[in-house]
C-alpha cells in the first residue's frame, strides 16, 4: 500500500514540507503520497492577505492576522531559503526589508517553481485528528467547505502546519463594556488609516505593539499610548508615541493606568498575542504550549514524543521565519521516508527537556537569537538542506537588535548581506517612515523618487 502522508495548512511551513518532498523526488527518492490540506481559497497562509476578519466566507474564524502596509520587521537575509534565494526570484539584489506583497511573491515563487500545487486541497478544513492503533494509522476527518461534506480519510503520517498567530488571546479590563469607541484585538486590524486624526490606545510590549503603534502614526494617528505589562520596549519613539504602565480600568473614553496617569483615548488596540489552538487534534496528540523558542513535547520541536508520526511545524516563537520551516520540513521529511531513524522516547524526552531548560536560562534578545539558530543548526545536521551563512543571520539579528535600539523608524532603511550569495543588499529608494506605498511595483523600483 501507497504511503500517505496529510499536512495540515498551506502557508510558509507547510509549502516548506511539500518542497521538501519535491525536492527528494527530483533526487531520485520516491516520494508518498501528499495531500495538503488547506482551509482558504488559497495559499501563503498570512502572507496571503485578507481584507476579512471575524468570520471567512465560510462562517469559519478568519485565518488572516496581516494588515494593510505591513513590511518585514526582520532583515529577509535571515529568512532567505538557501535553495531559492532572493536574487533567483527577482532576477536582482533587492532591498532588506521588503513589504508583505513582496515576501508574498517570493514564497509563491519556489512553490510554483517545485510544482506543489497539485497536492493541495482548497477550501477543506481538517476538523479532527485522531490514531488507530490496530490499523496504526490516522484518521484524518476533513470538510469541503463549499459543498459542506465532511469525509474521513486514512494517513500514515500527520504533519500539523496550521500557524499559531491566527487565534487572540483577548485579555479584558474594567471599564471595557461601557468604552464608547471601537476595541479589537490586533488579528482584526487591517488599515492604520482609520485611525487618522485619532487617539489611540494600544495593549502589550511586543512586535504587534510595536509595529501597530508607527503603523498608527505613520498613517496619521493624533497620538498613540501604548501600555505594557511587563516593561516598556523602551524604543527612541516618534513624537506622539509614549509609553505607559498597565491599564488598570476605562472611565467612558478616559484610561487608567497603574502609574495613576490617565489620557482619554477614543479606540483601543489589544496587541496580546496569540494562543496555540488545535482543537482538530483528539487530546492525546495535542500540542499544549505558550509562545516559546522551544515548545514542550516535541522531539527537535518537530516530533510528536508520544507518537512521531504526527508532526508539526513552525511551532516555536520566532526569530527565524522560512529558514527555521525549511530545516524543520527536511527532518519530517527524512523520517517519512525512513532516512532518519529517531531514539527511544525515553531519549527523545530527555533532549527536549535538554533545550528547554536552556531556554529557561538564556538572558537576554541575543542568547534568544542564538539559541534559535543553535537549533536549526541541530536541525540541519541531520539532512541534506543546502547549507547557508548561520552565523553570518545571527550577527545581522544582533547588528538588528542594536538598530532597532538606534532607531525606530530607521531600523528598516539599512541593508544586510546575503547568506547564500553574499551580494549587499541595495538601499531602499524610499525611507521607511515616509514609504506609503508598499507595493510589490513600487518597492522594486530602483533609484530615487525625483
Ligand atoms: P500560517 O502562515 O499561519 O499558515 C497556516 C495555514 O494553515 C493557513 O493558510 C491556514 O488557513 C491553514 N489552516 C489553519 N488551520 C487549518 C485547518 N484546520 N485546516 C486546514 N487549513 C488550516 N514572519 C516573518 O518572517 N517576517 C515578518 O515580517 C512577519 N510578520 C508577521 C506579522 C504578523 C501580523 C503575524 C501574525 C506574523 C508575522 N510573521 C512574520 C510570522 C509568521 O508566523 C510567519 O512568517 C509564517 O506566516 C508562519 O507560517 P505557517 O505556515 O507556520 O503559518
Ligand atoms: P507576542 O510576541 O506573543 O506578544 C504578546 C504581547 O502581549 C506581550 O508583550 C505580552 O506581554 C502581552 N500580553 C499578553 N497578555 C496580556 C495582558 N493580559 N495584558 C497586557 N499585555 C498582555 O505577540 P505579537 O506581538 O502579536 O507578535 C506575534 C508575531 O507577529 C511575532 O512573530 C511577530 O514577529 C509578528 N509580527 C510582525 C510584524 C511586522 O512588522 N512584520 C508586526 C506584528 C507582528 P508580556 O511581555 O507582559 O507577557
Ligand atoms: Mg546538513
Amino acid at each position: 500500500m501507497v504511503t500517505r502522508v496529510a499536512i495540515v495548512g498551506a502557508g510558509p511551513s507547510g509549502l516548506a514540507q511539500l518542497h521538501a518532498f519535491e525536492q527528494a523526488r527530483a533526487g531520485g527518492a520516491e516520494i508518498p503520497e501528499l495531500v495538503c490540506f488547506e482551509k482558504q481559497d488559497d495559499w501563503g497562509g498570512l502572507w496571503n492577505y485578507t481584507w476579512r476578519s471575524g468570520l471567512d466566507q465560510y462562517g469559519n474564524p478568519c485565518h488572516g492576522s496581516m494588515y494593510r502596509y505591513l513590511w518585514s520587521n526582520g532583515p529577509k537575509e535571515c529568512l532567505e531559503f538557501s535553495d531559492y534565494t532572493f536574487e533567483q526570484h527577482f532576477g536582482t539584489a533587492i532591498p532588506s526589508f521588503p513589504p508583505r506583497e513582496v515576501l508574498y511573491d517570493y514564497i509563491k515563487g519556489r512553490a510554483e517553481a517545485s510544482d506543489v500545487r497539485r497536492h493541495i486541497r482548497f477550501d477543506t478544513a481538517v476538523r479532527w485528528i485522531e490514531y488507530d492503533p490496530a490499523r496504526e494509522t490516522f484518521d484524518v476527518t476533513v470538510e469541503a467547505l463549499a459543498e459542506g461534506a465532511s469525509r474521513v480519510e486514512q494517513f500514515d503520517h500527520v504533519i500539523v502546519a496550521t500557524g499559531h498567530f491566527s487565534v487572540p488571546n483577548v485579555p479584558d479590563f474594567p471599564g471595557f463594556d461601557r468604552f464608547p469607541g471601537r476595541i479589537l484585538h490586533s488579528h482584526d486590524f487591517r488599515d492604520a488609516q482609520e485611525f487618522a486624526g485619532r487617539d489611540l490606545l494600544v495593549v502589550g510590549g511586543s512586535y504587534s505593539a510595536e509595529d501597530i503603534a508607527l503603523q498608527a502614526k505613520k498613517y496619521g494617528a493624533n497620538s498613540v499610548t501604548i501600555s505594557y505589562r511587563t516593561a516598556p520596549m523602551g524604543f527612541p519613539w516618534p513624537d506622539g508615541i509614549a509609553e505607559v504602565p498597565l491599564l488598570s480600568r476605562l472611565e467612558g473614553r478616559t484610561a487608567h493606568f497603574a502609574d495613576g496617569s490617565a489620557r482619554d483615548v477614543d479606540a483601543i488596540i489589544l496587541c496580546t498575542g496569540y494562543q496555540h489552538h488545535f482543537p482538530f487534534v483528539a487530546s492525546d496528540l495535542r500540542l499544549r504550549t505558550a509562545n516559546v523558542l522551544y515548545p514542550p513535547d516535541l522531539y527537535k520541536g518537530v516530533f510528536w514524543t508520544d507518537n512521531p508520526k504526527m508532526m508539526y511545524l513552525g511551532m516555536q516563537d520566532q526569530f527565524y521565519t522560512f529558514t527555521l520551516f525549511d530545516a524543520e520540513a527536511w527532518v519530517a521529511r527524512d523520517f517519512v521516508l525512513g532516512r532518519l531513524e529517531l531514539p527511544s522516547r525515553e531519549e527523545m524526552e530527555k533532549d527536549v527537556a535538554e533545550w528547554r531548560a536552556r531556554e529557561e536560562a538564556l538572558p537576554d534578545a541575543f542568547a534568544q537569537i542564538d539559541f534559535q539558530a543553535d537549533h536549526i543548526a541541530d536541525l540541519m545536521a541531520l539532512t541534506d538542506y543546502p547549507a547557508f551563512d548561520l552565523d553570518l543571520t545571527r550577527a545581522h539579528f544582533k547588528k538588528w537588535e542594536h538598530d532597532k535600539e538606534e532607531s525606530i523608524i530607521g531600523y528598516r532603511d539599512r541593508g544586510f548581506s546575503s547568506p547564500c550569495t553574499g551580494t549587499p543588499a541595495p538601499i531602499h529608494h524610499t525611507l521607511w517612515w515616509e514609504a506609503h506605498d508598499d507595493s510589490l511595483t513600487t518597492f522594486l523600483r530602483t533609484g530615487h523618487p525625483a
